[in-house]
C-alpha cells in the first residue's frame, strides 16, 4: 500500500512536470530596421488600433505632417471606426494596414492570462484570430495584410511558427513608446523622441481620451524636427530584423 501509496506520488510529479514543460515561456519579440547607411536615420511607426475608437489628434497629425505609419487594426476596431478607416484609405501614401487580430486575443496556443486578457488557448484558437482579423482587413478593401501583431504584442514560441506557416511576418518593436497607452504625455515624448536609426516604435492610435496620445504626436513631432526618416513596414521590407523567428 505504502509502495502503490509512491508511485501514485511520482506519476502524480511527473505529469505536474510534464504540463509545466508544456507551457513555453511567452516571448515579446523585438524588430528593428536594418539602420540607414548615411543621413539622419529613419524609423518605422507601428500604431495598434485594438478596439475602441479613434485618436484624431494622432491620425490628423499624421497626416498634416505626412508621416507614413503602419496600423495595426482588429477587426472588432474595424467595425466601430469607418470614418478613421476613409481617412487611411484616402492616403494609401501615408497608411499601412496590418493584421491585429479579429478579436484582440493573445496568440498564445495555452490557456493563460496575460496583463489580463485570456489568451487565445489552443493552436486553432489562435488560427482563427489570425485568419479572422486577415478576413475582416481583406473586407475594407486594404491589400492582403503580411504583418500579423498578436494582442499584447506576447506569443508562445509555437504560435509564432504557426503564424509564420500562414505567412505572415510577427511585428515585434524596440521603443514600447506609451506603454499600452498608460503613460502620461511627458513620458510617452521622451520615449518616442529617444528613437534612434533602426528602431521600430509602438504606439496606439485607439484610446482618444488618454493623455498618451498627446505624447505620441510631441515625441514623431520631434523626431521630424531631428530630421528622421519615417518608413513602414513594407517600405523596409528585407531590411527587417526580428527575434524569436518573427521574420526569417
Ligand atoms: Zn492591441
Amino acid at each position: 500500500m505504502r509502495l502503490l501509496h509512491k508511485n501514485l506520488c511520482m506519476i502524480a510529479m511527473s505529469l505536474a512536470m510534464v504540463s509545466v514543460g508544456r507551457a513555453a515561456p511567452l516571448v515579446e519579440p523585438t524588430l528593428h530596421i536594418r539602420p540607414q547607411a548615411s543621413g539622419a536615420g529613419r524609423v518605422a511607426l507601428t500604431l495598434d488600433a485594438c478596439g475602441g475608437q479613434t485618436d484624431d489628434r494622432i491620425l490628423s497629425a499624421l497626416v498634416e505632417n505626412k508621416i507614413p505609419a503602419t496600423i495595426f487594426v482588429t477587426g472588432i476596431w474595424l467595425k466601430r471606426n469607418a470614418a478613421a478607416v476613409e481617412i487611411m484609405r484616402a492616403h494609401p501614401d501615408l497608411f499601412e494596414l496590418e493584421n491585429h487580430g479579429g478579436h484582440h486575443i493573445p496568440a498564445v496556443d495555452t490557456p493563460q492570462k496575460i496583463y489580463g486578457i485570456r489568451s487565445a488557448g489552443s493552436p486553432d484558437a489562435v488560427l482563427a484570430e489570425v485568419e479572422s482579423g486577415a478576413a475582416a482587413l481583406a473586407g475594407t478593401g486594404e491589400p492582403a495584410p503580411k504583418w500579423f501583431r498578436g494582442a499584447t504584442a506576447e506569443y508562445s514560441p509555437s504560435a509564432i511558427a504557426m503564424i509564420r506557416k500562414l505567412g505572415f511576418k510577427v511585428a515585434g518593436f524596440s521603443i514600447n513608446g506609451d506603454g499600452g497607452s498608460l503613460l502620461g504625455a511627458k513620458e510617452t515624448a521622451r520615449r518616442i523622441a529617444a528613437a534612434k536609426d533602426g528602431d521600430v516604435i509602438i504606439s496606439h492610435i485607439n484610446q482618444p481620451t488618454h493623455a498618451a496620445g498627446e505624447g505620441v504626436v510631441q515625441g514623431l513631432l520631434a523626431l521630424k524636427a531631428k530630421g528622421l526618416t519615417f518608413v513602414r513596414l513594407d517600405d523596409a521590407d528585407a531590411d527587417d530584423i526580428g527575434n524569436h523567428g518573427t521574420t526569417d
